[in-house]
């Protein structure tokens, strides 16, 4: 089955796809982002992954590309040309093709979209095993709330976990805190049950999954806190977990070959992924 990718108003074969090589998202990294899961056909919080983008756009200074509703037609068409059941959309959209200077633009240039879809398997409630997450100095810039294309820190970051065997990457600040993870967002359980997660200012990105599960948890009357938790605390936790539209809620159960707890999947990352799971199928928070 051919499998088709969107780039600047037309539907191509995703192994054509191109964009010019002056784009200033290729040269400059001037360009924003998002990831949206697909899960039985339909899109998870989709309205907020949006509203992220136009967000982002905003504080780049980067006009839409096309209108809101033509995205999400376009969003649609791409879903049902590749067949995507379970997977996610990726959407990009950059400044434009211009002459290059690190300077905006002078004369008008339309922005780029490029759109791809990408298939995975079903996701499964049960959480496996656990992943290992290794950290990382968080080298990255003042403005992580903004989801740019510009990964470079990111990239080498989760690679140097990769090269360690772990999954994910825990990126670490000046203070010895956890902002969150190469892609994902950072939860730890304490000993006396408290969720904690940083909370969201220009030194993360404001997770969508983080969000609605933030909502899951005041459903269950679960006690979450948001504020800075250092990476001893992680390693002293009860459970640890990261959150993602492509993780959804995945525990972590060793942080720099330490284990995390006993060691074994949580209670509670376990139930907080039923509960993700079962909101991803249905859209509703409570149940
Ligand atoms: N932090 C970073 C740095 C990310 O790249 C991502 C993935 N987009 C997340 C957190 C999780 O965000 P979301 O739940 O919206 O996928």
């Amino acid at each position: 089955m051919a499998r088709y990718a969107y780039v600047n108003g037309r539907y191509v074969d995703h192994r054509e796809a191109s964009v010019h090589i002056e784009d200033r998202g290729y040269q400059l990294a001037d360009g924003v982002y998002e990831v949206v899961g697909v899960r039985g056909g339909k899109l998870i919080d989709e309205g907020p992954h949006i509203d992220r983008l136009d967000r982002s756009l905003r504080e780049l200074r980067i006009g839409w590309p096309v209108s809101r509703n033509t995205l999400g037609f376009i969003i649609r068409e791409l879903m049902r040309r590749n067949r995507l059941h379970d997977g996610l959309v990726y959407m990009q959209v950059t400044r434009g093709v211009a002459r290059r200077d690190h300077a905006f633009p002078t004369t008008p240039v339309k922005p780029a979209l490029v759109l791809t879809t990408k298939n995975t398997k079903h996701i499964v409630a049960d959480t496996g095993p656990g992943v290992a997450v290794k950290s990382q100095p968080d080298i990255r810039w003042g403005r992580c709330d903004i989801k740019t294309v510009a990964l470079l820190p990111n990239v080498l970051a989760k690679q140097a976990a990769r090269e360690s065997g772990a999954y994910e990457a825990w990126l670490v600040d000046g203070k010895g805190c956890v902002t969150e993870g190469a892609s994902t967002n950072a939860w730890i359980v304490t000993g006396e049950g408290e969720l904690v997660t940083r909370q969201t200012d220009n030194g993360i990105l404001a997770g969508i999954t983080r969000h609605t599960l933030r909502s899951i948890c005041d459903s269950l009357q679960l006690k979450l806190v948001e504020r800075p938790f250092t990476l001893a605390e992680a390693k002293k936790a009860k459970e640890a977990f990261i959150t993602s539209a492509t993780s959804f809620v995945t525990p972590v159960v060793k942080i720099d070959g330490d284990p995390v707890g006993d060691g074994k999947v949580g209670d509670m990352a376990r139930r907080l992924r039923e509960e993700y799971v079962r909101f991803s199928e249905t859209g509703e928070a409570v149940t």
